[in-house]
């Protein structure tokens, strides 16, 4: 028997690297267990955020976004900058320096804290007993008071579009094109698959975006989902709604895919795939049969609202329990994790975890949509305000979307707020707070904003709601 932890945390993702920084920052002796092997074939801690998520795709976004500034916008403002050009392979290079200062960033994190990462793969093997295989075959076995299993989530696999290497990709996959795909198509109209669409459709690319579904972003207040859809459809992005992919086959350098809509069979050809269906929980054999930890029948592991499984002392938290896949919902769990296991009291409040998806203009968005809240019978008033009646948004060359805040009719409590415009996912943080602290939308109202900014639109929206915005006929 090795060394013994009070809590050892398996997956160093930022739900489990945040949940051992914090258990350690409480006096906790912590270890955390990682096996993802990064790119120069050593451990690498981060997790799908840090390695071929959140970061990478954002470096993408960015660049590509710049790229399109300077192509077709910047003249706009008097700015020649002549011809333009992309060297994708130094975009890639750039992105990869960035997970690579952040994921060794955690390494150092770990170090400052006292956190012991431990390389290899880990498997509770009992209530208190953590079994870490490393990458030679040798099983350690750890023990520890509490167990925090942060395994986290990969992509999903359709049949009908099995990965074919550099054709047929998963998110992973399109994070390391080195060229720019002429027709290139994406199975998925969710967040990452309109991300990742954008980038290389600023590119170059001709994006067809395929969505079995028959509506567009229905977790959004139908009204930006409108207005995004309109938006991205003018940048060329070609979303198909009610288009279920049913087939596809490899032929030389292509893929044809077959896929049915209300009109038929249908059949499109692209010289790379994108398929971006979702996420699975990532916990096949993270827990050994016999230890009581309970799962559902699509892996996911049950907890309660404090992220504890059915075996005490061992919690799940993150992509693989129930829930939002979003990364600042698993550090939150782990953070409400680690001061539960050191004795004090933590919540979370699921009702106002933000969502934001990075195209441009940004979608952001956090609690009801006016829609959800009719459908729970609460009665609502709503208010806008479109970025087109915003001088900071006219000075910045960004006069598309709009704020729309959602707010209970009785109490004036604010229910929701859904916007899509520049810096969408800055602003939301003002709904965050708006819902964490159980603001009306009068607050918000009485509130100074400072001028010129993107936030006014916000002002406006909650002004809006009370009665009238300032600046709109
Ligand atoms: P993960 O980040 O998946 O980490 C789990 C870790 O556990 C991994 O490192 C894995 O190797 C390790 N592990 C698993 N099993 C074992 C084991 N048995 N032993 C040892 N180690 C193990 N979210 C956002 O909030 N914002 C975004 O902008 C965003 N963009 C995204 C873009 C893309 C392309 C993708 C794919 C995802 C994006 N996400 C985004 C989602 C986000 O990455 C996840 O929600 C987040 O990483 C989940 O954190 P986690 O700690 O639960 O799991």
């Amino acid at each position: 028997m090795a060394d013994k932890f009070d809590v050892i945390v398996i997956g160093a993702g930022p739900g489990g690297y945040v949940a051992a920084i914090r258990a350690a920052q409480l006096g906790l002796k912590t270890a955390c267990v990682e096996k993802w092997i990064g790119k120069e074939g050593k451990v690498v801690f981060g997790g799908t955020c840090l390695n071929v998520g959140c970061i990478p795709s954002k470096a993408l976004l960015e660049a590509s976004h710049k790229f399109v500034e300077a192509k077709h916008d910047f003249s706009d403002m008097g700015i020649e900058a002549g011809d333009v050009s992309m060297d994708v392979k130094k975009m890639m290079a750039r992105k990869d320096k960035i997970v690579s200062n952040l994921t060794g960033g955690i390494a150092g994190l770990f170090k400052a804290n006292g956190v012991t990462g431990i390389e290899g793969t880990g498997k509770v093997v009992g209530a208190k007993q953590v079994e870490v295989t490393d990458k030679d075959g040798k099983a350690t076995t750890y023990e520890a008071d509490n167990i925090v299993i942060a395994a986290g989530s990969v992509p999903v696999e359709i049949p009908p579009t099995p990965l074919t290497e550099g054709l047929i990709v998963d998110s992973t996959g399109a994070l390391e094109f080195q060229d720019v795909p002429k027709r290139l198509g994406v199975i998925g109209a969710g967040v990452i698959g309109l991300e990742l669409g954008s980038v290389w459709s600023r590119l170059g690319s001709e994006v067809t975006v395929l969505e079995a579904m028959d509506s567009f972003l229905p977790m959004v207040d139908s009204a930006i989902a409108k207005e995004t859809q309109k938006l991205l459809k003018k940048q060329g992005l070609d979303i198909k709604l009610g288009a279920r992919v049913t087939g596809s086959e490899v032929k030389g350098k292509e893929v044809v895919v077959k896929y049915s809509d209300a009109e038929g069979e249908q059949e499109m050809t692209f010289d790379k795939l994108i398929v971006c269906v979702g996420r699975r929980p990532y916990t096949k054999g993270v827990v050994a049969d016999g230890v009581g930890v309970g799962l559902d029948e699509r892996g996911f592991i049950h907890v309660d609202d404090q992220c504890r499984t059915s075996v005490p002392g061992v919690y799940a938290i993150g992509d693989c329990v129930r829930g939002q896949m979003l990364a600042h919902k698993a550090s939150e769990e782990g953070i409400m994790v680690a001061d539960i296991i050191a004795g004090h009291k933590a919540e979370m409040n699921y009702d106002a975890i933000p969502c934001v998806i990075y195209t441009f203009p940004e979608v952001a968005w956090v609690g009801m949509t006016e829609q959800d809240a009719k459908a729970k019978g609460i009665e609502v008033k709503t208010g806008s305000f479109p970025f087109a009646a915003s001088g900071r948004a006219m000075a910045n060359n960004a006069t598309e979307g709009q704020a729309k805040i959602i707010a209970d009719a009785e109490t004036d409590r604010i229910l929701g707020m859904h916007i899509v415009g520049q810096h969408a996912g800055e602003m939301i943080a003002q709904g965050v707070i708006a819902l964490e602290f159980g603001s009306s939308a009068e607050d918000l109202a009485l509130t100074c904003y400072a001028h010129p900014t993107m936030s006014e639109a916000v002002h406006e929206a909650a002004l809006a709601v009370e009665g009238h915005a300032i600046h709109m006929a």
